[in-house]
This record gives structure tokens, C-alpha cells and sequence, in this order.
């Protein structure tokens, strides 16, 4: 045994590691417990960069949003689910790293052959600011900009509060949006390059309202990485089955 796992084993005992996932202690020499790695949702292979699905999921059918593509490591469910609603609750540092990590990654991959100017989330209200004492998307921004070398900058600000939106029927939330964002004025033009993080994806309406009031600051492209997506089924599809 070499002196490094030594001292691996016997930190172990005096702190336990944790999976960044679920919170539980797991044996060190993992990344993430047995039970949430059987339960990932990752996204990988073959990805349509206008919805974030993998080739087989996705239905779309036309672009039609002003960000120019979105990418996520995992579908919204799972352990990754259970995850990202914990650090809702929870400014849990592990979560974060383990997120900007795997969104590092998958940006790389995908769209790591570009180059951008700088990297940007999307704002909380200052109401649900001051509820919550942190904004979960400008926490995985700041670290994946620190993992990119790329500056972070806070470009929009929430004017106003809004219904929350998974109570919404589609249409409404995308009025329950519309010119709720506001730029800082200088921190967007330019013809910047921009990559927007938000935790999670539903529908994309919050990020292609925060990617519209960029490009009309503007901004030159807009490009989305999240944590995680939420998987919709084709319901069209499954009707004509
Ligand atoms: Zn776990
Ligand atoms: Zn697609």
C-alpha cells in the first residue's frame, strides 16, 4: 500500500466521504455511491444541441429560440434530480463542483471548439435572493467559468417576481416571462460571446427570455449550459402509436 492511499483510508475514517449526489457517506474510492451511479440519467453520445436531448429522445423539429444551442451532463431525474433539488434548499460546495465538473466536460465536448467571452447566469428576484441566500445557477456559473479560465459576470437582473412556472400551461409561461430580464447596461455589448448556465432546463422559455434580452443588449451568440434537462415526452409521437 503506498503512502498516499494510506493517508486517503485514514481520512476517510476522520471524514467521511460523501456522494455529491444523495449526501450519503460512500466508500472513498468512489465518485458517486453504487446507488445513484445506477441511477444517472447521463447524457451521452450522439446530442441534438437545439433541445439537449440525446439523438434518440429528441422530437424537435425546427430552431426556433435565440440561444444558439443548450447542453446538459443529465436528464432532470434520478439521482441528478434529487441532486439539483437539494441544492435548491441547500448550498451544498460538492454538488456545485461535481455539476460544474460534469458541465465542463460536456461543454468540451460539444462545444468546446468555439470561443466565448464570458460566462453569465440567469438571476433570481432579489424577493427570492434574500429567501434563499445564494442563486444556485450563479454558484455552477462561477465554477464553470473558474474550469473554462473565462471571466463570470452578472449581465441580468429579475425585474419583477414571476408565477412559478411548472404551474404554468406552456403559453403561459412563456407570457409569465416576457421582459421580466433587464441587462446591465455595458456589461453585454460589444458582440459578445456569451455562455447563460441555469440549473435546470423545462421548458427553455426562462432561457431563451434571458438569451432574447442579451442578443437585443447586444450580444453576438448565446449559448446554454445547464446542469440538467427535463425530459418531455413526444406526446404528438406517442398519439399517432
Ligand atoms: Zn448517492
Ligand atoms: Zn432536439
Amino acid at each position: 500500500m503506498n503512502r498516499v492511499y494510506v493517508k486517503e483510508v485514514v481520512l476517510s475514517f476522520v471524514f467521511p466521504k460523501r456522494c455529491p449526489f444523495c449526501d450519503n457517506v460512500m466508500d472513498f474510492r468512489r465518485v458517486e455511491c453504487k446507488k445513484c451511479a445506477d441511477d444517472l440519467g447521463k447524457i451521452t453520445g450522439e446530442v441534438c444541441l437545439l433541445c439537449g436531448y440525446m439523438k434518440k429522445d429528441c422530437f424537435c423539429k425546427a430552431h426556433k429560440h435565440y440561444y444558439k444551442a443548450i447542453i446538459a451532463p443529465f436528464y432532470y431525474e434520478g439521482a441528478a434530480g434529487r441532486a439539483i433539488r437539494r441544492l435548491k434548499h441547500l448550498d451544498d460546495e460538492k454538488t456545485v463542483n461535481m455539476f460544474a465538473e460534469e458541465m465542463s466536460r460536456i461543454f468540451d465536448e460539444y462545444l468546446g471548439h468555439l470561443s466565448y467571452d464570458y460566462v453569465t447566469s440567469v438571476p433570481l428576484s432579489d424577493l427570492a435572493y434574500k429567501k434563499r441566500g445564494y442563486n444556485q445557477a450563479e454558484l455552477l456559473a462561477k465554477e464553470f467559468a473558474r474550469r473554462l479560465s473565462l471571466p463570470y459576470r452578472e449581465t441580468l437582473s429579475k425585474t419583477h417576481e414571476t408565477k412559478v412556472q411548472h404551474t404554468l400551461t406552456k403559453t403561459e409561461r412563456t407570457g409569465n416571462l416576457l421582459g421580466i430580464f433587464e441587462p446591465f447596461i455595458g456589461d453585454v455589448s460589444g458582440e459578445k460571446r456569451i455562455i447563460l448556465i441555469d440549473d435546470v432546463k423545462t421548458t427553455g422559455a426562462t432561457l431563451d427570455e434571458c438569451a432574447k434580452t442579451l442578443m437585443i443588449a447586444g450580444a453576438q451568440e448565446v449559448v446554454c449550459v445547464c446542469a440538467a434537462i427535463t425530459k418531455h415526452e413526444n406526446k404528438s409521437e406517442k398519439a399517432k402509436q
